[in-house]
C-alpha cells in the first residue's frame, strides 16, 4: 500500500471518528435540549393552568358579595323586583365590574333578568347561553342538593369557558344564597349566570402576568394536528371542540444552545483542530514508519559510510543497464577505482582518518559523475561507476576526470594525506558478455593501471586476461612456496677496487615447479601488491642470518621493501629472527629504496633509528632513480649509497652519466658515505668508476649471484691465492 493510500485511510478514519463524536454530541445535546424544552413547556402549562384556575376563582370571589346576600334572595326569589335587579345586579356587575353577560335564573331555572354588554336585555335572550351553561347549572344544582357541602363551601360556583357562537366566554353559574337569615321560597335558590369573554385582550393581561409569549385563544377541532406550542385547555364544547390557550413556551434548551453556540462552535472547531492535529501526528508517525521502512531499504542498498550504492544495488543497476543494452544499442562503461596506498593512510593515521578519506572520495566522485551514473563503494577503498549510454571516449574522459579528481592532498582532521587512485575501465557495446564479465574486465584493467605505476587509468584489453590469470596463479604459487619454505637466497659478491670480496647481497630466488626460475623483478612486486612481502623478506633475512654465521668479515646486504619498513611489527620481527638465528646485526647492511624514505612518516623514521641503534647499517638502494634529496640523506642515518645500474651501464662513453655518477660520489664523500656501484659488467665501467672515486663494486664482472656454498668456495679460493 502506498503512502497516499495509508494517509487517506488514516484521514478518513480520524474524520469519521471526529464526525461521529460530533454527531453523538449533537444528538445528546438535541435530546437534552428537547427534554429541557419539554419540561419548560409542561411547567408553563401547569403554571398557566393554575393561573387560569386562580383567575376563575378571582372572578368567582368577585361575585360572592352578590350571590351571598339576603337582599338578593328577597328581591330575586321571594319577590322578584326587576328594578332592584336592574340597579344592583345589572348596573353593578355589568357596569362597574365589567361582566359582559349577566342573567338571573329563578329556582326553576327560568331566566328572569338579563343584562348583556351593559344593557338590559329580554330574559329570553338567555336561550343563546342555555345550552353551553347547561352542564354548569347541573353541577351547581347537584351541589345545592347537599346542604352540608353548601355550608362548607359557603359560595357555590361553577365556571367554564364555553363557546358562545364562535366566541369563548368564561361562564360562571353561582348559587344565590342568603348571608344571614333570608330564606328561599322553595328548596332551590335562584342562580346568577355571568360571562366574561375570554378575548385576546383579556388573555393579554394574563399573559403579561405570566410572561407568556404570543398567547392566544384557539378553537381546536378533534381532527386538528397537535401544535408545537404550549397550550392549556380552557374548556370543551359539547361538539368536542376544545378551547385552548396557546402560547409559545420558552425553550431554555434552545436558548442555552443559542447562547452556548459560540462556545459550541468553538468546541466543534477545537474538535476539528484536534482531529487535524491527530491526523497530522498519526500521519507523521505513519510517515516515520514508512520512512524507517525506506531507511531500512536504503540501508540495505547503500554503503552506510558514504551513502553510495553498495555492491547489491550496484549489481542490480549493472544487470539493468546491461539489459537496456540489449534493447537499445550503444556502449556501457564500468569503471573500477582503487585508491593507491590507502592501507598506508589507515595504518599510519588510523581508521577514523581512513573513513574521512573514503567520505571525501565519495564526495568528489559525486561531483565528477553525472546523475545517470551509478557510483558504488564495493568495499574498503574500492569504488566502481556504471556509466550507461556512453562511448569508449566518454568512458576514457570519465576515467581521466576520476584520476584527476582523486589526486592531490586531502585535509584530514589528523593531518594531510596524499590521494591518488588507479582506474580500470571496461566498455561493452553488445550484450553478448554477461554483466559479471564486464565488472571482471574492469577489475583486470585496474590491475594493469596499478602495475603501470598507479595514478592512472587503463582500458581492458583481451591480452590482459592472460597476464592476470598468470598473476593470480603466481600469487597462489608464491603463497605455497612460502608455506613450503621453497624460496632460496643467492648471494652476489661486492668487491673493492682490487676485486676482493668485501660483502655479499642476499637476493631472493624462486624456482617455480613448472615455470622454473622466476625473476625477483616479477615476484617481489607481486609479493608487495598481495601482502606477501613481509613473509618473503622474513624468509630471506632468516636464511641470510644462518648463512652469515658461516662467514667472518663479510658484510651481508639484505633488501628491505618500503612496505616492510612501514609495517608496525617489522623491527620486532627482525629482532626475533636475530635471536632465533644468533646472527649479529653488525654483519648486516639493510638496503632500502628512496621511496621508503619518501613516505617520511614517523613510523619509518623510528624504525630506521631502532635498527641503526641495534647495529644495522643502512644503504640507500638504486640511488639516483628517485627523488631523494640531500635533506633526506641528512635526516636519516644512512651509511651507503648504491649508484643505480642505469648510470653504470652507460659508462664510460656517456658524458651525462659520468657527470651524474661523479656528482653522486662526491656528494657521498661530502656526507661521509660509502658508494657502491651496481651492475658493473665491463672493465671499462669498472675503471671509470674507480677513477670517479667509487670504492665498492657489484656486477657480473665481479661475480654473479650464487649460492651460499659457492660464496664460501670463492672465499676459500681467494684466501688460497
Ligand atoms: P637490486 O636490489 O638492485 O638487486 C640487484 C639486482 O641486479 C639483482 O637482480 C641482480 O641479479 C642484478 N644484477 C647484479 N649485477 C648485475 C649486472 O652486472 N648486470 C645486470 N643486468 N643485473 C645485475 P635480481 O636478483 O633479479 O633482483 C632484482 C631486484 O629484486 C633487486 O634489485 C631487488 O630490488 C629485488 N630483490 C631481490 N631480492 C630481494 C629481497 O630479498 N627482498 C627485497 N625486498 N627485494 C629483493
Ligand atoms: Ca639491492
Ligand atoms: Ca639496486
Amino acid at each position: 500500500m502506498d503512502r497516499r493510500n495509508i494517509e487517506l485511510k488514516i484521514f478518513g478514519l480520524i474524520v469519521g471518528m471526529a464526525a461521529g463524536m460530533i454527531l453523538l454530541a449533537g444528538i445528546a445535546l438535541t435530546l437534552a435540549t428537547r427534554h429541557a424544552d419539554q419540561r419548560e413547556r409542561q411547567y408553563e402549562q401547569t403554571l398557566v393552568g393554575n393561573g387560569l384556575r386562580q383567575r376563575g376563582k378571582e372572578v368567582q370571589t368577585a361575585l360572592n358579595p352578590y350571590v351571598i346576600w339576603d337582599e338578593a334572595i328577597i328581591k330575586l326569589d321571594n319577590q322578584f323586583d326587576p328594578a332592584w335587579a336592574r340597579q344592583n345586579i345589572g348596573a353593578s356587575l355589568g357596569g362597574a365590574l365589567g361582566y359582559k353577560v349577566v342573567y338571573v335564573l329563578d329556582a326553576d331555572g327560568r331566566p328572569i333578568y338579563g343584562h348583556v354588554n351593559g344593557q338590559d336585555v329580554a330574559p329570553e335572550t338567555y336561550a343563546r347561553y342555555a345550552g353551553p351553561t347547561q352542564r354548569l347549572v347541573e353541577t351547581v344544582r347537584e351541589i345545592e342538593k347537599d346542604p352540608k357541602k353548601v355550608a362548607e363551601l359557603r359560595a357555590v360556583h361553577g365556571s367554564r369557558v364555553e363557546l358562545i357562537g364562535a366566541e369563548p366566554v368564561l361562564m360562571t353559574v353561582s348559587l344565590i344564597r342568603p348571608d344571614l337569615k333570608a330564606k328561599t321560597r322553595g328548596p332551590r335558590a335562584p342562580l346568577l349566570v355571568t360571562g366574561i369573554p375570554v378575548a385576546n385582550s383579556v388573555i393579554k393581561t394574563f399573559s403579561d402576568r405570566f410572561l407568556l409569549h404570543d398567547a392566544h385563544i384557539a378553537i381546536v377541532r378533534p381532527a386538528d394536528p397537535p401544535s408545537a406550542d404550549a397550550e392549556t385547555v380552557l374548556g370543551k364544547a359539547t361538539d368536542g371542540r376544545r378551547i385552548v390557550l396557546r402560547w409559545s413556551a420558552r425553550k431554555p434548551g434552545e436558548e442555552l444552545l443559542r447562547s452556548a453556540s459560540p462556545l459550541l462552535g468553538l468546541a466543534i472547531l477545537a474538535a476539528g483542530a484536534g482531529s487535524i492535529l491527530l491526523f497530522r501526528i498519526t500521519r507523521r508517525a505513519a510517515k516515520k514508519l514508512l520512512l524507517s521502512e525506506a531507511e531500512a531499504k536504503h540501508l540495505a542498498l547503500h554503503d552506510p559510510l558514504t551513502g553510495l550504492a553498495n555492491r547489491t544495488l550496484f549489481t542490480d543497476r549493472l544487470v539493468h543497464a546491461h539489459a537496456t543494452l540489449r534493447r537499445k544499442p550503444g556502449h556501457l562503461g564500468v569503471l573500477c577505482i582503487d585508491l593507491d596506498r590507502f592501507k598506508e593512510v589507515n595504518d599510519s593515521y588510523g581508521h577514523d582518518a581512513g573513513d574521512q578519506l573514503i567520505r571525501e572520495v565519495a564526495r568528489r566522485l559525486k561531483v565528477i559523475c553525472r546523475e545517470t551514473d551509478t557510483i558504488c563503494r564495493l568495499g574498503g577503498d574500492e569504488f566502481a561507476i556504471i556509466q550507461p549510454d556512453t562511448t569508449p571516449n566518454g568512458a576514457a574522459a570519465l576515467a581521466q576526470r576520476v584520476v584527476d579528481g582523486l589526486s592531490g592532498e586531502v585535509d584530514l582532521s589528523i593531518g594531510r594525506a596524499e590521494l591518488s587512485c588507479s582506474v580500470g575501465v571496461a566498455v561493452v557495446s553488445d550484450a553478448e558478455q554477461g554483466q559479471a564479465e564486464l565488472l571482471r574486465q574492469a577489475d583486470v584493467a585496474l590491475y594493469r593501471a596499478k602495475e603501470a605505476g598507479r595514478g592512472r587509468f587503463a582500458f581492458f584489453e583481451p591480452e590482459m586476461d592472460a597476464a592476470l590469470r598468470l598473476r593470480k596463479g603466481l600469487e597462489r604459487d608464491l603463497r605455497a612456496a612460502l608455506d613450503n619454505d621453497a624460496l632460496t637466497v643467492a648471494y652476489q659478491p661486492l668487491t673493492d677496487a682490487k676485486r676482493r670480496m668485501v660483502g655479499v647481497e642476499a637476493l631472493a630466488r624462486w624456482t617455480h615447479p613448472e615455470r622454473g626460475e622466476i625473476s625477483p623483478a616479477i615476484f617481489i612486486p607481486l609479493a608487495e601488491s598481495c601482502g606477501l612481502i613481509g613473509a618473503v623478506g622474513a624468509a630471506v633475512f632468516r636464511r641470510a642470518c644462518y648463512d652469515s654465521l658461516r662467514w667472518t668479515g663479510l658484510e651481508v646486504s639484505v633488501n628491505v621493501s618500503a612496505l616492510q619498513l612501514s609495517a608496525p611489527g617489522f623491527v620486532g620481527e627482525v629482532e626475533a629472527i636475530l635471536a632465533e638465528t644468533g646472527a649479529r646485526p653488525e654483519t648486516f647492511m639493510l638496503e632500502i629504496t628512496e621511496t621508503a624514505l619518501l613516505k617520511d612518516s614517523d613510523g619509518v623514521h623510528e624504525a630506521l633509528r631502532r635498527l641503526k641503534r641495534q647495529g644495522f647499517r643502512l644503504a640507500l638502494d638504486d640511488f639516483g632513480t628517485g627523488y631523494a634529496s640531500l635533506a633526506y640523506l641528512r635526516r636519516h642515518p644512512i651509511d651507503k649509497l648504491k649508484i643505480d645500474r642505469s648510470f653504470v651501464s652507460s659508462l664510460p662513453g656517456n658524458g651525462e652519466s659520468v657527470a651524474v655518477a661523479s656528482a653522486i660520489v662526491s656528494l657521498a664523500k661530502s656526507l661521509g658515505l660509502k658508494t657502491t656501484a651496481e651492475g658493473v659488467e665491463t672493465q671499462g665501467q669498472f675503471d671509470a668508476l674507480i677513477k670517479l672515486g667509487c670504492i665498492e663494486f657489484q656486477g657480473y664482472l665481479l661475480g654473479r649471484p650464487m649460492s651460499a656454498d659457492a660464496i664460501s668456495a670463492v672465499r676459500i679460493q681467494a684466501k688460497a691465492s
